[in-house]
């Protein structure tokens, strides 16, 4: 073959690879707009990948709401709603205007303390642990175990542990409600109540479970309905599966009058949730 037809059949190749390759640049689909969205979301999110938006992380929560952009409110990451410069920059990346005033939440531990123990306990000091072991060591089998297996998991270090009552409590204004503590309770006693609502019911004993062998401790709920008979606002469900009062925080006025009626002061304003000073301790 001569050299003449060697360099025609090589242009040949270069001009038909040439035009394939234009083709297939024109035709394919580049980069995702959904994924270039979600990177510009995740550039505004805090990267803890903790996992407290429902999400596997940081990256997958913004995949998500690149595609869906109510995510953003029903799933709300707690750091965003803290941070202001974070929120705008998702506002802005989704084309969105975000009302946080109902997502905002805090954790509240529905546990007063003082249920005294049954006996020594000798186990590993976590509460998961001494739960594991016939639902802990306290009279009161709801009780807070007090071991701070919530406060080790708080980014927020939010949770100490009051060491007069044995119990774990909530400062609300560290709280960013990410909900992480929720998960690590292992009697279920933590709960996200909005951010706004001032009110904490602190009993998690409910009266109508048969349970050998449980005792009620003397401080806690005594199930007599005084607060919900004295809410006029229709404020509090008493919620008879359980025998204890919920609150329907959109109605509540925060008057008071089911404070004052609660014999055992189970009902507090949350903005005295504070640990008693250990110089209390006798
Ligand atoms: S609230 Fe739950 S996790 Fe926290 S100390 Fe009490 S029992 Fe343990
Ligand atoms: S872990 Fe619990 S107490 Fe701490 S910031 Fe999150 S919701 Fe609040």
């Amino acid at each position: 073959m001569s050299v003449i037809w060697i360099v025609i059949i090589l242009s040949a190749i270069g001009l038909v690879s040439g035009i394939l390759i234009f083709i297939v640049n024109k035709v394919l689909p580049r980069e995702p707009e959904s994924l270039k969205r979600a990177e510009q979301v995740a550039q505004y999110l805090p990267g803890y990948n903790c996992g407290a938006c429902g999400y596997p992380g940081c990256f997958a929560y913004a995949q998500a709401a690149a595609e869906d952009k109510d995510i953003i409110t029903k799933n709300p990451c707690a750091t965003v709603l803290q941070d202001e410069s974070m929120l705008s920059g998702i506002e802005e990346a989704l084309g969105l205007e975000i009302d946080t005033s109902q997502m905002n939440k805090k954790a509240v531990v529905h546990c007063y303390g003082v249920t005294v123990p049954l006996g020594d306990y000798e186990g590993i000091k976590t509460c998961d642990a001494a739960n594991s072991l016939v639902g802990g060591f306290k009279r009161c089998s709801y009780g807070c175990l007090g071991f701070g297996d919530c406060a080790v998991v708080c980014p927020q270090d939010a949770i100490t542990i009051d060491e007069v009552r044995n119990v774990a409590v909530v400062d609300p204004d560290k709280c960013t409600g990410c909900g992480l503590c929720i998960n690590q309770c292992s009697k279920g006693i933590i709960e996200l109540v909005p951010a706004d609502s001032n009110i904490v019911f602190r009993c998690s004993y409910e009266s109508l479970k048969d349970i050998p062998g449980r005792e009620r401790c003397d401080e806690g709920c005594l199930h007599c309905r005084k607060c919900f008979k004295a809410c006029e606002h229709d404020a509090i469900i008493w919620n008879r599966e359980k025998g204890i009062p919920e609150f329907d925080f959109s109605k509540c006025i925060m008057c008071g009058e089911c404070i004052e009626a609660c014999p055992h002061n189970r009902l507090i304003e949350l903005k005295n949730v504070v640990p008693h000073k250990p110089a209390l301790k006798k």
